[in-house]
């Protein structure tokens, strides 16, 4: 955390370090470069000058070359001097007139018959001299040096350079300034959220981490907050199956308790404790039917599929209803059916099975005497559809929405009555979802209810035939 945002506080003054050596070096620089270009086309003017008017005299001396030089008005040098082709000074304001030169650039300027320039910016002044070769007929004949002093120029220039070193100075402090609360203020919503991360991570499940304002890090806390709340659904529906689990089991189990003690305790005449001991067996059977049914659930929330294969849904239909057949004559529930041939779904036989005996086992169970069910299963072109549709009870519009969840019974009584758990939709909505399919719940006319499961049709290629 303490080193992202120092990375970001470099990275911010690395930037502004580059900004600031920019706009300190390349205004000067150019400017610079500038008075120098300037320099060499103003000296090398009055060098011509002067050269093309000495070349008139007869004989350069000190007099002569001074006379000219008034006459020119040449003015604003630090120092002139001319000399002969054997570097002989013959004028000199700058008073070695009758030696030889010494300066170098003279020296060269005669021997290799080319002009030199050269200016600097010094500490307080630019200093420029030229040294420009004479000659007439294609013979050297002496040599032209100007030097020049400009303090003017360069006082403007290292005006320009304080000025704008004080500006990059506040600048700089500015956006320093401005950075660090930037990323302050961005660590510090981070943080917010790694806090909000911890509460939540803690168990806190009701947590919601404040959203403020609409950039990439609210963007990010809305969805923890998103990821917040699906956990806390989970969590509760997982405490609820537990509860609801543990309480499904207890039941069958006291009722069980409270028979054989009674065996145990009293004394009673055989024919009584066959019925208790029969009593005994229905509860064992509700529990194993519990037990498998929650496994069932479990192993389908583990995503442990099954491995599809080409299954007839009419067929498997056919073999729920011979079982079902009993239960229906029981109920005194007239059992149709209307399966169409070819009906054919990559599944599990035993899992359309499940889905199929377990509406199929509702509809008879929630039923009234002298009732019906139908059962159809019918092809369209892309799809495999279930239907069962009885005269019962129906169902509540309000609970439709509810009978898939876990241990959900709309009349609780009923229900146990009938030796259900609510368990037996969770898995036939489970099993239809494996299968890609869906499920639909509604009012059979004028009364009952009307489950219809759509499932996609195995393709020609997938069946093999
Ligand atoms: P159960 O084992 O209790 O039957 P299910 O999950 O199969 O559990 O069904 C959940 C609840 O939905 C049932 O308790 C019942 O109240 C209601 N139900 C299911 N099928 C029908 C139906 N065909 N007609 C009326 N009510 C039904």
């Amino acid at each position: 955390m303490h080193s992202l945002r120092f990375r970001f506080f470099a990275f911010i003054a690395a930037l502004l370090l580059i900004l600031l050596v920019l706009l300190n070096t390349y205004p000067l620089i150019s400017s610079r470069d500038a008075v120098y270009e300037e320099k060499r086309s103003s000296m090398s003017a009055a060098a011509s000058v002067v050269a093309s008017s000495l070349a008139g005299l007869d004989r350069l001396s000190q007099d002569s070359v001074a006379e000219v030089l008034t006459f020119l008005d040449i003015s604003g040098y630090s120092r002139i001097l001319v000399t002969d082709r054997s570097g002989l000074v013959v004028y000199d304001d700058g008073g070695t007139a009758g030696s030889m030169t010494e300066i170098e650039d003279v020296l060269s300027a005669l021997q290799e018959s080319r002009t030199i320039f050269r200016s600097r910016l010094g500490e307080s002044a630019f200093r420029s001299s030229y040294a420009l070769p004479m000659s007439a007929q294609g013979a050297i004949t002496g040599a032209v040096y100007l030097c020049e002093y400009d303090q003017e120029r360069a006082e403007i220039i290292y005006g320009i350079q304080d000025r704008i070193r004080v500006l990059s100075f506040v600048i700089g402090t500015a956006a320093l300034l401005v950075a660090g609360v930037f990323v302050l203020a961005l660590m510090r919503r981070l943080q917010d959220l790694v806090r909000s991360m911890r509460v939540v991570a803690g168990g806190d499940y009701a947590y919601r981490h404040p959203i403020r304002g609409q950039d990439e890090i609210s963007e990010l806390g809305t969805e923890f907050n998103l990821l917040t709340e699906r956990l806390e659904t989970t969590e509760k529906q997982r405490r609820r199956f537990v509860s609801d689990a543990s309480h499904e089991l207890k039941t069958p189990l006291a009722s069980i308790r409270l028979l054989s003690d009674s065996i145990v305790q009293n004394e009673m005449d055989p024919e009584t404790v066959r019925e208790f001991a029969s009593d005994i067996g229905h509860e064992a059977q509700r529990l194993q039917r519990t037990t498998e049914e929650l496994l069932d659930l479990s192993r389908m929330d583990d995503g442990i599929g099954f491995v599809p294969e080409p299954s007839d849904v009419s067929r498997v239909a056919q073999d729920a209803l011979v079982l079902l057949r009993p239960l229906a004559q029981e109920h005194s529930v007239h059992l149709t059916q209307e399966l169409e041939e070819g009906c054919v779904v990559m599944g599990s036989p035993d899992e359309l099975f499940k889905i199929i005996f377990n509406l199929t086992e509702n509809a008879i169970k929630y039923n009234v005497p002298e009732g019906s069910v139908h059962l159809t299963v019918r092809g369209t072109e892309s799809t495999v559809e279930i239907e069962v549709a009885d005269t019962g009870i129906g169902i509540p519009e309000e609970d439709r929405l509810n009978i898939f969840d876990r241990f959900y019974r709309v009349d609780k009584a009923r229900s146990r009555a009938s030796g259900g758990n609510g368990l037996g939709l969770s898995i036939v909505h489970d099993a239809v979802q494996a299968h890609g399919g869906s499920i639909a719940v509604g009012q059979n006319k004028p009364q009952g209810s009307k489950f219809i499961v759509t499932l996609p049709r195995a393709s020609e290629e997938e069946t093999g035939i």
